[in-house]
């Protein structure tokens, strides 16, 4: 039987619409204009396109955004100095540094500049350490927090299920495991030192996979009725995207799949937007 496709962009409209009516009720009856600073360095065209993207999605959604465009050979205390200016600047609630970053600016350095309670992207250390001690105050991953929506609507019971996680980078696989962990699945990290990936796929509930690898999870490693959540995103030869899983094949086995693209992606900006809605909140002591 083919699978259910997790349509991620249609959820990802909705949960946009939503966003959108949160800022609005912000603006009108507590006078707060939402604002995410989105800080770009270089020249890197799919940065770019991630950029412009992300800044579409807040004017969309009514949030206001400062785009901020820095040379290539910008210099890492210039940045820094920036980022504090940024933190200290109340209107402002969010604040993104598109990644990756030149080579001569330390990645984390950068990173952990940011103020924790405007870190829209869950980077900072101190997020990523809330997020192991499962405290709700943590500023989460915008991808992880997109595929734990997925799957709720979905209505995954994750609950004492065998999931895997295939990937264990800072921005994707390590907080998607933590966030697994938390719901109360069983949950094995996957990477390139595994023996043998296939033989914890075949276990699995649910597969995640984030590695940057085309179509590297075929059919024929998971175990029928798998939900299968699809984060990779690859540009092959002839210009279109594919994810890290054979969307055929594993189709044919899995209960449910995410498509790429269409599924996890449009997530992520959507989780976004409502890291920064989160933000704005915290930071007036509104709750919705
Ligand atoms: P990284 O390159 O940082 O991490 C990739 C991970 O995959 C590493 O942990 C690596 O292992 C592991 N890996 C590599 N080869 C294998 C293998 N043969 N078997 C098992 N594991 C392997 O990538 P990211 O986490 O940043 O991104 C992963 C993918 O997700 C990319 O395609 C990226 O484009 C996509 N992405 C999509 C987003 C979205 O919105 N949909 C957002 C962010 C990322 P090791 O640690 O041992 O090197």
């Amino acid at each position: 039987m083919a699978a259910r496709v997790l349509d991620g962009k249609a959820r990802s409209a909705q949960v946009r619409g939503e966003i959108a009516k949160t800022v609005a009720a912000l603006r009108d009856k507590h006078g707060i204009e939402v604002c995410l600073a989105v800080l770009i360095v270089g020249e890197d065209p799919a940065s770019q396109v991630y950029v412009r993207n992300k800044v579409a999605a807040c004017e969309q959604a009514g949030i206001r955004s400062l785009h901020e465009r820095f040379a290539a050979d910008t210099t890492q205390q210039a940045l820094l100095a920036r980022i504090a200016e940024l933190n200290a600047d109340a209107s402002v609630h969010g604040i993104l540094v598109q990644l990756p970053l030149p080579a001569h600016i330390d990645r984390q350095t950068v990173l952990e500049a940011i103020a924790v309670a405007k870190d829209v992207d869950g980077f900072h250390a101190e997020n990523a350490g809330r997020l192991s001690h499962n405290d709700p105050a943590a500023m989460v991953a915008c991808t992880p927090r997109g595929v734990m929506d997925l799957l709720a609507q979905a209505g995954v019971t994750l609950q004492g299920a065998e999931a895997v996680v295939i990937g264990r980078s800072d921005i994707v696989g390590k907080p998607m495991a933590m966030l697994l962990t938390n719901a109360g699945a069983t949950v094995t990290v996957c990477h390139s030192k595994t023996r043998d990936l296939a033989a914890h796929l075949r276990r699995a509930d649910i597969v995640v996979a984030a590695v940057g690898k085309p179509r590297m999870v075929t059919g024929e490693m998971l175990k029928p009725g798998a939900v299968v959540i699809d984060v990779g995103i690859n540009r092959q030869p002839d210009g279109k995207l594919c994810g890290d899983v054979d969307y055929a094949s594993a189709a044919e086995v899995a209960s449910a799949i995410t498509p790429v693209p269409g599924g996890v992606g449009p997530m992520t900006i959507a989780m976004l937007l409502a890291n920064t809605v989160d933000a704005a909140c915290r930071q007036h002591g509104v709750t919705l």
